[in-house]
């Protein structure tokens, strides 16, 4: 009973609105585990010092969230292959020897969600549709490129940030221009919002979704609202949707593996605990 308590947390500002304290205490709690998560809000000129010190109050690690995904990466002494590409981390392991690691588990919790939310998708199946191309699309790319899928058609409205994304992650990417984002709805077999249009606060998508055939799988990023008006179109014409918060939770198993030892299970009592 002499041993440090493991302390993770989520690093953001703000971070009031995280849910990602409630999803790894609900594990810790039932997987009997001694622990704890902590959301802390810190600025990105404090960013570094904080890092620093967390691992000698007990930390074993962070989330790191909005605005210092990217900025992170330059502070890690070592970043895996996935987080380079991705250009952002996520998740960040203290490790014993004093140097911090750097990764990137969007993208897992992505497949993961897609796998578990439409079993009969097939990566192999088609072209997917990507709208927007910020930080989460890059995760979404680097995903769905390592899972198989043949092309992926990218749309968004800064073009040249598509195309930044499409040279980064060679020619499997073709970028269609925004206002052409309607028209490649029904080339796809998967249709994924990355853009955080739909969101509580935030305009709404307006793209024509008319192209939208039954049986493709159109998932959102977006989790607040959990049933935005792309999913409740994609519905109306056949679609199988896959909601924001799966990915969410799934993201989250692999940071909390390594930082407290077992593997949780992502659940409706996970999703239950993440909604309260
Ligand atoms: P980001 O890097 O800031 O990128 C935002 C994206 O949205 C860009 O493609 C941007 O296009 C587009 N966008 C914003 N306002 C727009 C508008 N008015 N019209 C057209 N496009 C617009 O953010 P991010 O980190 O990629 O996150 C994007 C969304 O994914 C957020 O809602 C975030 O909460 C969500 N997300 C969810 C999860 C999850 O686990 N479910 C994980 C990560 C992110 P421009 O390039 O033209 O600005």
């Amino acid at each position: 009973m002499t041993a440090k308590i493991p302390l993770a947390g989520v690093i953001g500002s703000p971070i009031g609105h995280s849910k990602s304290p409630q999803i790894h205490k609900h594990w810790l709690k039932t997987l009997g585990l001694r622990g704890d998560y902590v959301p802390m809000d810190v600025s990105t000129a404090d960013l570094e010092q904080v890092l620093r010190t967390l691992p000698k109050a007990g930390f074993v690690g962070v989330n790191i969230t909005i605005p210092h995904k990217e900025v992170v990466l330059d502070i890690a002494d070592l970043v895996t292959d996935r987080a380079t590409l991705i250009g952002a981390a996520n998740t960040l392991i203290f490790r014993k020897d004093g140097k911090i690691h750097a990764d990137n588990t969007d993208g897992y919790g992505f497949i993961e969600n897609l796998r578990a939310g439409a079993p009969g998708w097939a990566a192999a199946s088609g072209p997917a549709a990507v709208l927007g191309a910020g930080g989460a699309a890059r995760a979404v790319v680097a995903s769905l490129a390592d899972a198989g899928v043949p092309e992926i058609l990218l749309t968004n409205r800064t073009r040249v940030r598509a195309e930044k994304l499409a040279q980064d992650f060679g020619s499997r990417v073709t970028v269609v221009d925004w206002v052409q984002a309607g028209n490649i709805m029904d080339e796809a077999t998967l249709v994924v919002n990355t853009t955080s249009l739909g969101m509580i606060g935030k305009q709404e998508l307006r793209v024509p979704l008319d192209g939208l055939r039954k049986g493709t799988v159109v998932t959102d990023l977006v989790y607040a609202p959990l049933q935005t008006n792309l999913l409740i179109e994609a519905e109306k014409r056949g679609c199988i949707t896959v909601d924001g918060l799966g990915m969410l939770l799934h993201q989250a198993v692999p940071a909390f593996e390594r930082w407290f030892g077992k593997r949780p299970v992502v659940d409706s009592a996970t999703r239950a605990a993440a909604l309260r």
